[in-house]
């Protein structure tokens, strides 16, 4: 035996003193180049065992076959998140430029992901009035009232908060809805929500000096469609236009065509503060999705311990749990 070889197999010699005397040497080595074999090939066994792993986890999360992508090893490839493998293979998703679509996705796409037989919307941001209007028409709905407000959800989201509501009051607790947006929104109503906030935002931004009236002016001139991108530009440089100014106004009434109302799996309640109720709430399917937006309630249709396997993360802030794309 040659140098190299001896160095080469030393670790055979240092486990197998012994057998390395017996006249029956080669086969013996020849079962441990097998094991040799086996140990360098376990890393990539090892990581094609993790992609099996994802693509089980991925087929379990699937409830809505239809509006589900279909996995294969082109999509891993990708290296998509588990969230984007399970939002419905038909959704659009931003074009790597697109920052406006991507964080609307980030920060209220949950409701992408919700299981059961609800239908999601076909875009992230609806483009026009007619078009949110052709699609809601299309969706099965249910129409109850509660405290003297109509409340239009999907059927099964609706259904769900029927129970949640049983469940409360045999618990002497409510659940009510808070004011006359607080379920279905039609894209002309988040055009409104959103010009409140950004006429209310760009008035106290001049009125502290940090925006000239002219740059006031040309904002409040475009189309609320058109507002977005500029209202994200001057959040990003610390000007908030939530309705305390604090933060973003996507935590409180989200850009035009882009609100979870307009999908009608969203609710707005009074009684968002008492746990007990977001615990009735959340056995229920509904969760809370938008971190810092208090009141609001999304229907996802699943269980609490399903959520991670959607591709949904867990933040706890001020003793509340929110749901968001991970
Ligand atoms: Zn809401």
């Amino acid at each position: 035996m040659q140098v190299t070889e001896l160095y080469l197999f030393k670790p055979y010699y240092l486990l197998m003193p012994r057998l390395n005397k017996s006249p029956r040497k080669k086969p013996l080595k020849n079962i441990y180049l097998f094991f040799l074999g086996g140990v360098l090939l376990l890393p990539g066994f090892l990581s094609f065992y993790e992609q099996s792993t994802v693509i089980r986890s991925h087929s379990i999360a699937q409830v809505v076959p239809a509006s589900n992508p279909i996995v294969d090893s082109a999509q891993l490839n990708e290296r998509k998140s588990l969230f984007e493998l399970n939002l419905p293979g038909q959704l659009p998703l931003p074009g790597e430029d697109d920052w406006v679509a991507q964080r609307l996705l980030k920060e209220n796409g949950a409701l992408f992901v919700a299981q059961g037989n609800v239908v999601h919307p076909p875009s992230i941001i609806f483009a026009n009035a007619s078009d949110c209007a052709n699609w809601q028409a299309q969706i099965k709905t249910r129409r109850e009232f509660f405290s003297g407000i109509p409340i239009e959800l999907q059927t099964e989201a609706m259904e769900a908060l029927l129970s949640a509501r049983k469940e409360a009051a045999d618990k002497k607790l409510r659940i009510t809805p808070r004011g006359r947006w607080a379920g279905r929104r039609s894209y002309r109503d988040t055009e409104k929500i959103w010009s409140r906030r950004v006429h209310s935002g760009l008035a106290f931004w001049q009125r502290r000096g940090k925006l000239s009236a002219r740059e006031a002016t040309r904002i409040r001139m475009l189309a609320p469609a058109g507002q977005v991108k500029e209202i994200l530009q001057l959040e990003a440089q610390g000007l908030f236009f939530s309705m305390d100014f604090s933060k973003s106004v996507l935590y409180s009434g989200t850009a035009p065509g882009a609100s979870q109302h307009i999908s009608m799996l969203a609710l707005d309640i009074n009684e968002s503060d008492q746990a007990a109720v977001r615990t009735i709430l959340a056995r229920h399917g509904w969760f809370q999705t938008v971190i810092s937006d208090l009141p609001h309630f999304t229907y996802l249709g699943t269980t609490q311990d399903r959520l991670p396997t959607l591709g949904l993360k867990k933040t706890v802030k001020n003793r509340r749990v929110y749901w968001t794309p991970d």
